[in-house]
C-alpha cells in the first residue's frame, strides 16, 4: 500500500504524475514524480475541464509552487461513518492538472494496447 500523496488515502497502486517541483528543480530539471491514487486523478481530470480558480491558496498541493494561479480539485476521502467521505478541496497549479492529464491519457493508451492482445 502506498499513500497518495494529494489526499494521503492508502492504495495498492498509484498513478504516477510527473510535477515541476521547485524545491528540488536544480536537481530534477525535468521535473520529478508523484503518486497519486485513481479517485484523485479523476478529480483532478473533472478539475481540469472545469477550472474553477482557488483564491488565497499558498501553494499547489502537489508540486509545492507558490505565486501561480491555482484552480480546484476536490477529493473524496472515505469515512468511517455516513456519507463515508468527505470532500476535500484542494489547490492545483496549471502545470500539475497537465501533468494529471497525461498520466490519463497515457493509462488509457495502456488500456487500449490490453484491449488488443
Ligand atoms: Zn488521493
Ligand atoms: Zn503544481
Amino acid at each position: 500500500m502506498a499513500d497518495c500523496e494529494l489526499c494521503g488515502v492508502a492504495r495498492p497502486t498509484l498513478c504516477p504524475v510527473k510535477v515541476n517541483d521547485p524545491s528540488v528543480k536544480a536537481a530534477y530539471p525535468t521535473g520529478t514524480w508523484r503518486g497519486i491514487n485513481e479517485e484523485c486523478l479523476n478529480s483532478c481530470h473533472e478539475a481540469n475541464l472545469n477550472r474553477v480558480p482557488v483564491n488565497g491558496a499558498k501553494k499547489c498541493d502537489l508540486c509545492g509552487i507558490k505565486n501561480v494561479p491555482f484552480f480546484l480539485v476536490r477529493t473524496r476521502v472515505p469515512i468511517f461513518h455516513e456519507p463515508y467521505h468527505r470532500e476535500v478541496d484542494k489547490a492545483l497549479c496549471e502545470s500539475c492538472l497537465e501533468a494529471c492529464e497525461e498520466t490519463l491519457k497515457r493509462r488509457e493508451a495502456e488500456k487500449e494496447e490490453e484491449h488488443h492482445h
